[in-house]
């Protein structure tokens, strides 16, 4: 990786050294073509981050489950030569929805049975809903401008009678799109649920999004990919804008200006329409930018010498529909070396609790574990938080969202190269949308796009910019 600007044209400009754009660059480079990486931060991979405690372990502050069905980023994590194991999950669960705690094992929670029966109505009907949904154009769904009309909160009310079958999809939806149910259209939930393969699917451990981590953090996979590009990498290389003609691209950068023929821009839409595009993008694009917010999550992790709640039983996971912290989980490996019990502060409480005072959330995050697993819980070795609102070049996570009305109205862009400029990152996946797998599937899309105009004549030569 290199610091320093290096001036040769080249086939292809990739913006975002995130896993969709390292993808993208691994692709295009073994398929011959020329790339240079420009990546606005001081290091690689973007939404996925790894702190290292002095003591050893290696701790995710962004994205680190991977799970079944995601084969691209699963591929990968092999080709890379990266080390899995499970999330642990063996043993009792908490659930304390509308101020009565209770404990279960495996996937079905201890709720009054009408509860149940109403969650477990509303989950069917949720996926038969989906299923409608075309993932190359959820736009084009039949009832596409019904669903694209109201939020998720007002299918809800209509659609969910029991107050605790209300609190737990509440939980559920914050924990999924760090937002509100009030944040999101109807029509992009259900496209984001049949993207990730149903509800369940992306809720659930074993056989689900959260059955998989990976050994040493899920940074490396960005690390391992950048490290075998080389000088393609460009570091602290934010581009503040991108000039377009008939002859190529060049981007504006801090670390100097780059030209190619091609650019595939690698990063989440709300920070693309941070980029100074001349001549400006289309109108409709550039609208389509001020419609995506990023959602809003802190991610907090307390570690501990042993997993001690393991020992009486619990399996560290938590259900709860009282702010700030809703869910958590144990993020200690199997074999149990370390404890570590990992919270999220996600939509309203994220958006509560993002640039108060640390001590203070360390504070109410500690009294919560202990809630749970004893006073014990309130005293770790290491407190670890990161507010990703706060992070100038995420602004906000999981994933940038469409509320009411969006999809509708601008989802035929997302992918559409605008001349040329191509699309990748996540946000752009019709499957794994918003996940890692998501922004792997992109950047291979993406580099096949561009490939196919690099070897043909037509494209490369084309006087539309
Ligand atoms: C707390 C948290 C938990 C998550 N949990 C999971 C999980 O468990 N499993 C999962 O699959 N996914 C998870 N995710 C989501 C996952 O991390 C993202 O889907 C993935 O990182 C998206 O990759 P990307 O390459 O599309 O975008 P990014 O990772 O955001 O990469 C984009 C890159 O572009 C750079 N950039 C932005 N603007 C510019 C510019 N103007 N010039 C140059 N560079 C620029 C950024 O610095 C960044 O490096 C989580 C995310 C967070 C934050």
């Amino acid at each position: 990786m290199t610091h320093t600007t290096a001036q040769d044209r080249t086939d292809v400009l990739i913006v975002g050294a995130g896993p969709a754009g390292l993808t993208a660059a691994r692709r295009l480079t073994e398929a011959g073509a020329t790339v240079r990486v420009l990546e606005a931060r001081d290091r690689v991979g973007g939404r996925t981050l790894v702190h290292t405690l002095d003591d050893g372990p290696a701790i995710d502050l962004g994205g680190q489950w991977v799970g079944p069905t995601q084969d691209r980023i699963l591929a990968l994590v092999e080709h890379l030569g990266l080390d899995t194991f499970p999330q642990y999950e063996a043993g009792r669960k908490q659930l304390q929805v509308c101020g009565a705690r209770r404990t279960y094992r495996g996937d079905i929670p201890s709720l009054p049975p009408l509860s149940l029966l109403d969650l477990h109505r509303v989950f069917s009907r949720l996926d038969a809903l989906a299923a409608e949904i075309p993932l190359e154009a959820p736009h084009e769904a039949p009832r596409a401008a019904e669903w694209d009309a109201m939020t998720v909160e007002t299918w809800k009310r209509r659609f969910l009678k029991t107050k605790h079958a209300r609190a737990v999809f509440d939980v559920g939806v914050e924990a999924i799109f760090a937002a509100e149910p009030g944040d999101l259209s109807f029509l992009h939930f259900l496209f984001y649920l049949r993207s990730g393969g149903g509800l369940m699917r992306l809720s659930q451990i074993r056989d689900g999004a959260q059955q998989t981590r990976i050994r040493g953090g899920a940074q490396q996979i960005a690390e391992r990919l950048a490290h075998a590009l080389g000088e393609r990498v460009h570091l602290s290389a934010p581009v503040r804008a991108l000039e377009r003609s008939a002859r190529g691209v060049t981007a504006r950068t801090d670390a100097g200006a780059f030209s190619a023929d091609f650019a595939v821009l690698a990063v989440p839409p709300a920070l693309v329409g941070r980029i100074d595009f001349r001549p400006a993008l289309s109108p409709r694009r550039a609208q389509l930018l001020q419609r995506m917010p990023m959602g809003s999550v802190i991610k907090c992790i307390a570690v501990y010498e042993t997993p001690f709640w393991r020992e009486e039983g619990w399996s560290g996971e938590v259900v709860c529909d009282e702010d700030p912290v809703k869910v958590i989980f144990d993020d200690g490996p199997p074999e149990g070396s370390y404890g570590a019990l990992l919270g999220f502060m996600a939509g309203r409480s994220a958006r509560a609790w993002s640039g108060r005072d640390p001590a203070e959330r360390r504070a109410v995050v500690l009294d919560r574990f202990a809630r749970f697993f004893g006073p014990k819980a309130a005293r770790p070795v290491h407190y670890l938080d990161h507010d990703w609102a706060a992070e100038t070049w995420s602004a906000g996570c999981y994933v940038g969202l469409m509320p009411p009305g969006v999809m509708t109205a601008y989802g035929d862009l997302l992918r559409a190269p605008e001349g040329r400029i191509h699309w990748a990152g996540t946000e752009t996946a019709t499957v794994w949308n918003g996940y890692l797998d998501g922004a792997v599937r992109s950047g291979e899309r993406a580099a096949e796009e561009v490939l196919a105009r690099l070897h043909g004549d037509a494209g490369r030569t084309a006087e539309n910019f």
